[in-house]
């Protein structure tokens, strides 16, 4: 395999094999394909794109790099949410309860923050004790037993992407349609689902920003997952603001507990519920969305999904008593106020910006080795479309030190605009399956 002929070919747009694709991955992984040229491939397909052939070879051989969970003769569906992700998502934290209440396995593997994004595994990790890193026979013996483990990435599961994920990270290459969709599909399909939901982002604070592109994507997505059998749908959902209120590691587990128990933010809750009644419906678990809907909120009423989460935190050696009391999280010791200086209308919180000031404060990666913060970041309770006065309270600044709040402050002035209206997203815009998308705003 000459791999220079094989880059130049993408470079001029024509289609590689599978069997070349398949030799560049399986060299890629045993380090004699080089970072740099799989960059430049990799640059390569940012510009060409795939063809749906090449597409299905770099996600199936991108899977074959490493092994899968081993479900084989149970018979419990297993379906998993994921998210492209975006600024104040903690959604999987209440699903992966939730559904499990419902007699659905979650066998969840997540990233970490990303860019301005947040990530559930740094979520998790702000729960004292809490282990994420599981082997493959330990998240599949939980899953067995309480229908849900929330796990990151092991090394034996697509050792490529992983490789080829830093990689796309430092060389301009990530915001690709085939790429995105070849990563986390690949991932996907390693954890034997038989189904899968995908929070498909768009909007400013979006990996794809444009809604138009987003739908390519869900559609992408969709039909690699329909094509290795495990049955995928996707809502579009708006991320031109934070979801929720909390944003930031612990601050975000404190918003989920509370959803769990039945008070969450209104569009935080809305969002998730949507999700979990598509996990339920793929699966099979109800006949219908609002028997769906009910069954879900049932398990929040009843406490049921709030005991399963801390049955995981047990398990996950986590501290269980975070469950009840969310002031054993991690606590930044400086908060300050952030009021409005005028009347008017919030026009913009743009997720980017929020996501940006996070990181500075310490709460996220500016490079994949550094350490975070998990105590740090913002509770905005101002939303898109709010009227407010001059001294309302906009948001909450949580920093490790006053020059840091003073600093997030300052971001804050520049991010949150407050003009005479606002223009925001729909909720969740569309739901897409294999045969079509549906407008759903
Ligand atoms: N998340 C992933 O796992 N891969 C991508 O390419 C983008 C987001």
């Amino acid at each position: 395999m000459l791999v220079p002929r094989l880059i130049e070919r993408k470079r001029d747009g024509l289609a590689l094999t599978a069997h070349e694709w398949r030799a560049l991955v399986n060299g890629y992984v045993a380090g004699q394909v080089p970072d740099y040229q799989m960059s430049a491939l990799a640059m390569a397909v940012v510009w060409r794109g795939l063809e749906p052939g090449e597409l299905a070879a770099l996600t199936d051989a991108m899977r074959r790099s490493g092994v899968s969970l081993d479900f084989a003769g149970w018979a419990t569906p297993r379906v998993d949410k994921h998210s492209i992700g975006g600024v104040g998502d903690k959604t999987s934290l209440l699903i992966a309860p939730m559904v499990a209440c419902c007699g659905v396995a979650v066998p969840m593997i997540s990233g970490r923050g990303l860019g301005h994004t947040g990530g559930t595994l740094d979520k998790l990790e702000s729960i004292p004790g809490f282990r994420t890193r599981l082997s493959l026979d330990e998240a599949v013996s939980q899953v067995k037993r309480l229908g849900l483990a929330m796990l990151g990435q092991t090394p034996e599961i697509c050792p490529a992407d992983r490789k080829l994920y830093a990689l796309r990270d430092v060389t301009g290459t990530v915001e690709s349609i085939p790429l995105i969709s070849a990563s986390i599909m690949s991932k996907k399909l390693a954890e034997g689902l038989s189904g899968l939901v995908l929070d498909i982002k768009t909007g400013s604070g979006a990996f794809i920003t444009d809604p138009a592109q987003s739908l390519v994507l869900a559609r992408t997505m969709i039909g690699i997952g329909e094509a290795g059998g495990c049955r995928t749908v996707a809502l579009l959902t708006a991320m031109d603001r934070p979801l929720g209120h909390a944003c930031g590691n612990a601050l975000e587990v404190a918003e989920s507990i509370e959803g769990l128990r039945g008070c969450g933010p209104p569009d935080l809750m809305e969002v998730t519920y949507a999700l979990a009644v598509e996990m339920l419906l793929v699966a099979g678990a109800a006949p219908d969305r609002a028997a769906a809907r009910a069954r879900l909120e049932a398990t929040v009423r009843s406490g049921d999904a709030l005991d399963r989460f801390t049955r995981m935190l047990e398990a996950q050696g986590g501290d269980p008593a975070v469950a009840t009391d969310p002031a054993r999280l991690p606590r930044a010791p400086v908060t300050m106020e952030y009021r409005a200086v005028q009347d008017g209308v919030v026009a913009e919180i743009p997720p980017r910006k929020i996501g940006h000031a996070i990181i500075a404060l310490g709460g996220g990666r500016a490079r994949t080795d550094d350490a975070i913060d998990p105590a740090v970041g913002f509770v905005i309770p101002a939303k898109p479309g709010d009227r407010v006065r001059r001294g309302d309270l906009l948001a909450v600044i949580h920093a490790r030190t006053e020059a840091d709040a003073e600093q997030a402050r300052t971001a804050l002035d520049e991010a949150i605009v407050i003009g005479d209206r606002a223009a925001p997203l729909p909720l969740i815009s569309h739901r897409v399956t294999a045969v079509g998308s549906e407008p759903l705003g």
